[in-house]
């Protein structure tokens, strides 16, 4: 089977269900790992906008995780499928690089905040529990 966005073979099979409706995407590993960046781009902005607390899958978890991490060691957010890729083979105690930025520094701890919680309780933060983010 070859990706619906071009003509190399798929190997990410995404399966997924909104309010009751199944869809499934065919990708090839680069454009799987752009609809992962947007995923999360969009889980970022909106996780505030989330009624409810959602649970979080093994790749959007590794994604977040990846973000974090490429952030804490260079001090900036990926910015191509390869080095968001990078960021998932980047250790969790990896040294801090200096975040003069207060912006960039926000959003570090924002994620960093959210991966903890991920990792602890598997899901996304309800709105209720987002009173402990920063
Ligand atoms: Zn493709």
């Amino acid at each position: 089977m070859n990706c619906e966005l071009c003509d190399k073979r798929a190997t990410i099979h995404i399966c997924e269900i909104d309010e009751g409706v199944k869809s499934e995407k065919h990708l090839c590993e680069e454009h799987g790992q752009q609809v992962e960046m947007v995923k999360y781009s969009y889980e970022v902005n909106c996780v505030q906008a989330s009624p409810v607390s959602t649970t979080v899958s093994k790749s959007t978890m590794r994604t977040f995780r990846g973000g974090r991490n490429f952030l804490r060691k260079y001090g900036r957010m990926p910015e191509s499928a390869e080095e968001w890729r990078e960021g998932q083979t980047i250790p969790d105690d990896v040294p801090m690089a200096v975040i003069e930025d207060p912006e960039v520094l926000r959003e570090f701890r924002r994620l960093d905040a959210l991966v903890s919680f991920m990792q602890l309780r598997g899901r996304m933060p309800s709105r209720d529990e987002l009173g402990d983010f920063p």
